[in-house]
């Protein structure tokens, strides 16, 4: 499959993993925006969360428990940090392997305001 998040997790595209476990695995976005900027996705290949089906329940609530670990370990856990996931072209989704972009190391600027209908 042409995935470069699946080719990430095989290992045959180099990434800057900072946390693996057999069924997650993340690591730093190539192109960070904040000065954290870590992202953390399922081996299975899910395109979008539109995909994700019940059954994957407990693996989405892993996601979010290796996010907080994550973040605790890049010592953003107090000062605060931000979980973004982009769904499909409005929501800005580049790869469409889910992912949970983990943002945090400044003051982010609010997002809500940015958005206009
Ligand atoms: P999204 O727009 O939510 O699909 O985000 C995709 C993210 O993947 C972007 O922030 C990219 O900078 C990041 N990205 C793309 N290719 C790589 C790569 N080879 N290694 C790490 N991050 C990547
Ligand atoms: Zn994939």
């Amino acid at each position: 499959m042409d995935c470069i998040f699946c080719k990430i997790t095989e290992g045959t595209i180099p990434s800057k993993k900072v946390f693996e476990n057999e069924r997650i695995v993340a690591f730093h976005d190539i192109s960070p925006a904040a000065p954290v900027h870590i992202l953390i996705i399922p081996k299975k290949h899910i395109p979008t969360m539109n995909d994700v089906t019940e059954e994957d329940g407990p693996l989405v609530a892993e996601l979010f428990a290796a996010a907080r670990q994550i973040a605790r370990e890049q010592g953003i856990a107090e000062s605060g940090y931000r979980l973004v996931n982009n769904v499909n072209q409005d929501g800005g989704q580049v790869v469409y392997h889910l992912h949970v972009h983990l943002l945090g190391g400044s003051k982010l600027s609010p997002i809500l305001g940015e958005i206009k209908s």
